[in-house]
């Protein structure tokens, strides 16, 4: 298997593991770009939320971010690392640093969506601020991966005027 594959296989994997499915995801980036694309449906969000998905830069964000998750949970950094780490301190920034690198992909309209999707906090971004893991990466970088996906509905519609028309530029 190639690099770019194993890439994309561990990030569904850790994904899941993490109680994320695309569906989920995808149901975030339908609800932010229905009121723009009439016609859109829940299998266009999720095609674009698996096509964010293949994207490297995405996979990697994704693996080092529920990573650091991870490591976190099992109490690996030390103080005062930790405390920040553990507690979502929303000082601490970095989390959201990471999830812009998956914001950007899709231009500045993404930056919007997450804006939204971070102050709201709605559907599966809600149950990752109540379980009882560490998801301080993992939420931003959910929230991120709607927006991005919503972002790139947009982008397709705007130059198909149909969000189901492959556009090469935006895969
Ligand atoms: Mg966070």
């Amino acid at each position: 298997m190639k690099t770019h594959d194993k890439l994309y296989q561990a990030t569904l994997e850790w994904l899941e593991e993490r109680g994320i499915n695309i569906e989920d995801i995808a149901e975030l980036a339908f609800n932010l770009q229905k009121p723009y694309v009439l016609e859109l449906t829940k299998e266009d969000a999720s095609e674009s939320v698996n096509a964010v998905l293949k994207k490297r830069e995405v996979q990697n964000a994704i693996l080092t971010g529920i990573f650091l998750d991870k490591a976190a949970e099992n109490g690996y950094p030390e103080e005062p690392l930790l405390s920040q780490l553990v507690n979502d301190n929303s000082l601490f920034g970095i989390d959201e640093v990471l999830a812009l690198s998956v914001v950007n992909i899709y231009g500045f309209i993404g930056l919007t969506n997450f804006g939204y999707l971070d102050k709201e906090k709605p559907g599966i971004i809600k149950e990752l601020n109540n379980n009882n893991k560490v998801n301080t990466f993992l939420d931003d970088l959910i929230a991120a991966i709607a927006a991005a996906a919503a972002s790139r509905i947009a982008h397709k519609t705007k130059d198909n005027g149909n969000p189901n028309i492959d556009n090469d530029n935006f895969l």
